[in-house]
């Protein structure tokens, strides 16, 4: 009977060990920007709970703007703006219009 509530304490440390390795790898991926990494999170950012950290990469984000030539999207900082359209390149912005 100890050796069946041994097994049962085994596999539900194992359950909640990868369940805690799977939690951190999806926080991971998701604090990840496309411009690489961030800035290293604060000590107390735990404590503070998870919507604070929410809120950091909300502001982290960027706006997207659609080239108007080739549909791509890319950073709105970077866009080139020419009669009231974003390009993604002054090239694209000086062809002639699809349609
Ligand atoms: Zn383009």
């Amino acid at each position: 009977m100890t050796r069946l509530l041994f097994w049962i304490a085994l596999v539900i440390l194992v359950v909640m060990a990868v369940r805690s390795k799977l939690r951190a790898a999806m926080a991971r991926a998701q604090g990840q920007a496309p411009q690489g990494r961030g800035p290293a999170q604060p000590a107390g950012a735990g404590s503070a709970g998870g919507a604070g950290t929410w809120q950091r990469v909300e502001d982290r984000s960027e706006p997207m703007a659609c080239c108007a030539q080739c549909g791509i999207y890319f950073p709105a900082s970077e866009a080139v703006r020419v009669g009231g359209r974003d390009f993604c390149s002054t090239a694209h912005a000086h062809q002639p219009a699809p349609r």
